[in-house]
């Protein structure tokens, strides 16, 4: 809610708040970078497969163009390859604290079987989210935002 206050009539109004969500929440939640406001996707579902890769050609609610060239989500692969390290990375991670922890024996050289189902299993498990992730960091890189206007 926002506070409004007219100085001529001394009235005060409470209106919805309308803020444009940020743009780390705007990116995570596949939101346009341009209004912040339309889907990136055909399909919003996250575990749904059908039309998973088809983003839309222009923004449903400012009606931006969310395709500026053809193969613009090409890039995404090096958004995705640094995705996928970090998540490996944080299983080892996470392995690691399990030992030292107690809760489980692990080594990466005594047990590398374990390390690496759990990140085929972690990987598996977030890929359509890894997969929409980082097409949308890749269109907020390049498409500006113009939620003002
Ligand atoms: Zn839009």
């Amino acid at each position: 809610m926002i506070l409004v206050t007219n100085k001529k009539s001394k009235t005060i109004k409470f209106e919805k708040n309308r803020e444009k969500m940020n743009s780390l929440m705007a990116t995570l939640t596949f939101k346009c970078p341009s209004c912040r406001e339309g889907s990136l996707y055909e399909n919003p579902g996250l575990y749904t497969f059908e039309k998973m890769s088809v983003n839309k050609k222009t923004c449903s609610h400012c009606g931006a163009d969310l395709q500026p060239e053809p193969g613009f989500y090409f890039g995404a692969a090096y958004v995705s390859w640094a995705l996928t390290v970090a998540t490996w990375v944080s299983v080892l991670v996470a392995l690691k604290c399990f030992n030292a922890w107690g809760l489980m024996e692990f080594g990466f050289l005594t047990h590398p079987g374990t390390f690496l189902m759990s990140g085929i299993g972690t990987s598996l498990v977030l890929f359509p989210y890894m997969f929409r992730l980082s097409r949308s960091i890749w269109a907020h890189m390049f498409i500006p935002f113009n939620g003002d206007k």
